[in-house]
């Protein structure tokens, strides 16, 4: 049997994806459809054959694209797709490549085109409900659903540059990452909680390259010699190394959670116009999230809005500094 896996949405609903896969793998060879920023994550991974990058918004935009992927998917005749992603650009695609059995969510937009609709459980973890669409009549989870993900030598040898002349003086790492791409989601407090953290822990601060002014905030406020800048530094499966590295991970409700599920680092999840209820939460072993409770208008979005529509941003704001402290230190000794 082969299956093909299609998820180009975000890379932590790639991260998430995961054990949808190593299921499949139980029964078969799994190839993935993923967009070029997720590939490199699924690098190692022992449950994928092949990794099939679709640059739906660039190289292969438009129905030349879609085409052209539809005849390269074709050859692998794939005995089932399944949707993790749900657009009906993607339904279309493996309709294209002639793929007979099409599984998905009976909510997404391109459901109409699916042979075999499995139902969202909106109760559940999305890492879970990504899961039911590979289980087969009647089966559960055997165990907790994790996503796993698996640096390999090259990531390791990029950690050890970047931690090279990081003084071994035994302090452990804690890991935080103030980023996000919806600006609502953006704790303001990581320069305090660092300050606060920094004559026990070394910061790490982890992100993107857009996120380096936020880490040089944290610097400011820490001192820079207790701060290790990893913003830019680090390819995302190299991040995921870094991450296993740390004693914990504080982190906005964005992509580094989902890398720190992947490797078990323990891990505090801020929740600002998001709820956990959504299904996006933590999933390593070691895990709780804070958020401000009673707040009449949160959640307010999905993903959460670039600016707050009431003005006050009082989802994050009110987010204080001290019982974040608290909630650290609680998930450091339990
Ligand atoms: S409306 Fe409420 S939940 Fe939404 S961003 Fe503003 S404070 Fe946060």
């Amino acid at each position: 049997m082969s299956f093909l896996v299609v998820q180009t949405s975000f890379l932590g609903d790639l991260v998430l994806t995961t054990p949808l896969i190593a299921s499949l793998a139980e029964r078969g060879a799994v190839d993935v459809v993923t967009t070029p920023a997720g590939a490199p994550l699924l690098a190692n991974h022992p449950a994928v054959r092949r990794v099939i990058v679709y640059d739906k918004r660039r190289a292969d935009a438009g129905f030349g694209g879609l085409w052209r992927m539809a005849r390269t998917l074709r050859a692998g005749r794939y005995d089932a797709a399944y949707m993790a992603q749900g657009s009906v650009r993607s339904a279309a695609l493996v309709v294209l490549a002639g793929i007979r059995e099409i599984v998905g969510f009976n909510t997404s937009a391109g459901r109409f085109l699916y042979t075999r609709r499995v139902r969202y459980a909106k109760d559940r973890h999305h890492a879970e409900r990504l899961w039911t669409l590979g289980a087969r009549a009647g089966e559960a989870p055997a165990g907790a659903i994790a996503p796993r993900l698996y640096p390999g030598e090259a990531e390791r040898a990029s950690v050890d540059r970047l931690l090279r002349d990081v003084p071994r003086d035994g302090a452990p790492y804690l890991a935080l990452a103030p980023g996000s791409i919806w600006g609502t989601k953006r704790w303001p407090h990581f320069p305090a909680l660092a300050k606060r953290m920094a004559p026990v822990y070394r910061i790490i601060v982890v992100g993107g390259a857009d996120d380096a002014p936020l880490a040089a905030e944290i610097a400011a406020a820490a001192g820079s010699e207790r701060i290790v800048d990893a913003t830019g530094e680090l390819t995302l499966l190299a991040s995921a190394e870094l991450l296993a590295r740390c004693a914990a991970l504080v982190t906005n409700d964005s992509a580094p959670q989902h890398l720190a599920s992947a490797v078990g680092t323990p891990t505090l999840t801020l929740f600002g116009p998001t709820v956990p209820a959504f299904g996006f939460g933590p999933l390593a072993p070691r895990h709780d999230t804070a958020g401000v409770e009673g707040l009449a208008c949160r959640p307010c979005d999905s993903h959460g809005p670039a600016v707050c529509p009431l003005g006050h941003w009082r989802c994050m704001r009110d987010l204080d500094v001290s019982h974040i402290e608290g909630a650290v230190h609680a998930l450091l000794h339990p």
